[in-house]
């Protein structure tokens, strides 16, 4: 007889700035992960914390999480990412407010490709290929930015909502 253990999501502590974590590259995932219930739990309470935030994405590192995999908020329900690369960028660029859930309370502008070409692996370890623009290209670029340790207050040239806080962050 085969049977699943029920299980629950758990809310999860998220690493905030200025924990040097958020600062380091991530691993990729092992494709041997994607099939154990260590993983599926760890999706459970990723998607929990994000929602808990009303993020729109989080990144595993964002949790304590080393690895190249983030979850990612879209119409069609909660698309994981599993070592995603972004293999194409346009150079035409947009600008547009972003926060971060490591960063709570600062807000600011960031130019980021309008359109991508992403490659990843799906949940069975397969590779997928897709492409995205606008805000859901945008929130890709910023959790790929997270699995190479880079931050979007690294990349803006405007902050609009929290610099007194960014400073506080930085002297620490
Ligand atoms: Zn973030």
């Amino acid at each position: 007889m085969c049977y699943t253990i029920p299980m629950n999501a758990r809310l999860l502590p998220l690493v905030t700035l200025p924990n040097p974590l958020l600062r380091q590259k991530s691993k990729l995932v092992d494709g041997a992960f994607l099939r154990t219930d260590e993983f599926k739990q760890l999706l459970l309470d990723m998607e929990k914390t994000m929602d808990d935030s009303n993020g729109v994405g989080l990144a595993a590192v964002q949790i304590g999480r080393l690895i190249r995999l983030t979850i990612i908020k879209t119409q069609n329900g909660l698309l994981p990412l599993i070592n995603p690369k972004i293999i194409f960028k346009s150079p035409l660029g947009e600008v547009g407010q972003e926060g971060c859930l490591s960063i709570p309370g600062v807000w600011g502008q960031v130019k980021r490709s309008r359109f991508i070409f992403v490659r990843a692996i799906d949940l069975h370890g397969r590779p997928t290929y897709f492409s995205a623009k606008g805000f859901f290209a945008r929130v890709i670029q910023h959790e790929v930015d997270h699995m190479n340790g880079i931050l979007f207050i690294d990349r803006t040239k405007q902050i609009d909502e929290g610099k007194e806080l960014l400073d506080k962050k930085f002297v620490q």
